[in-house]
């Protein structure tokens, strides 16, 4: 029999349309593994067998009934990020802050998965509210990486990346901020898409930093985080942030690049971003990516962004000010943890005693670091001078794609590292972003594709894929055709 855990999505979706096996099979195929393996990679803060089951059977009663599917990707189980809202199991953002706390409704992209049909495995892990690189900053203790468990499956969304790789879910969803869609996908060997500021629904992803996060589809092939993306897509007026336009199927963009055929499609090389100080197995697998693109017809340039290597500085200014403000709710008054309640304190003491306790060491560098920035005096010498840079490095986009249809580089500059080797130094932790970070600031979307593995360790290497604002069916055009060409991973 074939394992139901080792087929994509896509290929799920047809099976269970077809009836030749039930949504409950798959979806107790793949908490059976989730059972088996999970206590090695801890890819899951909670799992939620039995509501995933429900869901299943509603799919297989639906079909049985003789309903249309209520999606192309009805009955296949998806793992989501614990940093969106669900009222049927805890959203912690694996924060002691949040622990065990149940949101009263449930958030944007949680209502349109169970709408499609799509049953909820459980939780991801992920870097406490979203912060960090390598899922070490969970207060739950770290993932660890499918291709080698000594190291991380990168961040912010490791839990989603890993749980992907480790065919515990088919699917999965994650947040982008500075990178954390895009990143742990090139550690793990899987894609994951960065949508377009604006074009999914923000409405109950608890905030990092609202003007950057943005949650995206996460799956093992092109195809499938295209029908996922084309599920979780569109305007909500619950989020004033939502743009009403007409987005095109990214499925049919994925479904047209799977020809293979690039010709007439202009891609540039980020100068900024490809660097003698990045490992050089990354080099190499990146060069041989764009080799490829050019072998399907694409024509490849160079392009100068100058103002990228100023986006990390820029970044780590503009995320903390918005976390210090957006993370000042967790108060201990309203919901989520309380310390210090034991009537010999005030409300502002309980406050600072729950913060104290409740947050982690990154989580309070940010805050800090935020909170001074914006305060009076330093704001515009750190956070005005920012947002220029931020200006600056859309005008570079806007300039490189006068030349050119999408921009590509490599997701990080390394591949996974030891955990544990980064986690005294956020200098070098932040370093990882530094090519996945331009994008968030101008608000556009981009794509990690697996380009193959390293020499030097063989462990997967990505390739990043950038296009403008609301132009994301590119990302899958010529993400399906690298992947087409590639061939298999391993
Ligand atoms: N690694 C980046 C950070 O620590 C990005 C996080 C994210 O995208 N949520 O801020």
């Amino acid at each position: 029999m074939t394992d139901l855990t080792a087929l994509d999505a896509s290929e799920l979706a047809g099976r269970i349309h077809a009836r030749e096996v039930s949504a409950v099979e798959v979806t107790q195929a793949h908490l059976d593994r989730i059972d088996q393996v999970d206590g090695e990679y801890h890819a899951f803060l909670h799992v939620s067998g039995a509501n995933a089951l429900v869901a299943a059977k509603e799919v297989d009663d639906a079909l049985s009934a003789g309903e249309s599917p209520a999606s192309a990707l009805a009955g296949v189980p998806l793992a989501l990020k614990d940093v969106f809202t669900t009222t049927d199991m805890p959203t912690t953002c694996a924060s002691k802050m949040l622990e065990g706390w149940i949101s009263p409704y449930d958030a944007a992209v949680t209502s349109k998965l169970r709408s499609a049909g799509i049953p909820l495995l459980g939780k991801t892990n992920m870097d406490e509210f979203a912060m960090g690189s390598s899922t070490e900053n969970s207060a739950y203790g770290p993932t660890k990486n499918p291709w080698d468990t000594t190291r991380i499956p990168g961040g912010s969304g490791g839990g989603s990346a890993a749980a992907l790789a480790s065919r515990q879910a088919p699917l999965a969803i994650g947040t982008d901020t500075g990178g954390s869609i895009r990143q742990p996908a090139a550690l793990t060997g899987t894609v994951g898409t960065k949508p377009t500021y604006g074009s999914v629904s923000r409405y109950g992803l608890i905030a990092c930093a609202s003007s950057l996060d943005q949650g995206g589809p996460c799956g093992r092939t092109v195809l499938d985080t295209a029908l996922l993306h084309d599920v979780i897509a569109g305007h909500d007026p619950r989020d004033s942030t939502s743009v009403d336009v007409e987005v095109a199927s990214m499925v049919a963009a994925a479904r047209a690049g799977a020809n293979g055929d690039l010709t007439g499609v202009r891609v540039g090389i980020v100068k900024e971003l490809h660097s003698d100080s990045y490992q050089p197995g990354v080099i190499s697998s990146f060069d041989a990516a764009v080799a490829t693109l050019t072998s399907l017809g694409a024509e490849v340039v160079e392009v100068s962004c100058p103002n990228f290597v100023h986006a990390l500085a820029a970044y780590y200014l503009i995320l903390p000010s918005e976390v210090s403000s957006n993370l000042a709710r967790f108060d201990g008054m309203r919901y989520g943890a309380r310390a210090g309640d034991d009537g010999t304190h005030s409300a502002d003491q309980v406050m600072a005693i729950t913060r104290a306790k409740g947050f982690g060491a990154e989580v309070k560098r940010r805050i800090m670091i935020g909170t001074y920035a914006l305060s009076a005096g330093y704001y515009d010498e750190y956070y005005g001078q920012a947002l220029k840079v931020r200006t600056l490095i859309a005008r570079d986009f806007d300039r490189a794609y006068e030349q050119v249809d999408v921009l590509v580089s490599p997701t990080t500059p390394t591949t996974a590292f030891p955990l544990g080797d980064k986690v005294d130094d956020p200098i070098a932790m932040y370093l990882n972003d530094l090519c996945t970070l331009p994008t968030n600031l101008a608000g556009h979307c981009a794509m990690s594709v697996p380009s193959g593995l390293a020499s030097e360790d063989a462990l997967p290497v990505g390739l990043q894929i950038m296009a403008p604002a609301f132009a994301d069916d590119r990302l899958y055009r010529v993400g399906a055709a690298y992947e087409s060409a590639r061939g298999p991973l391993r």
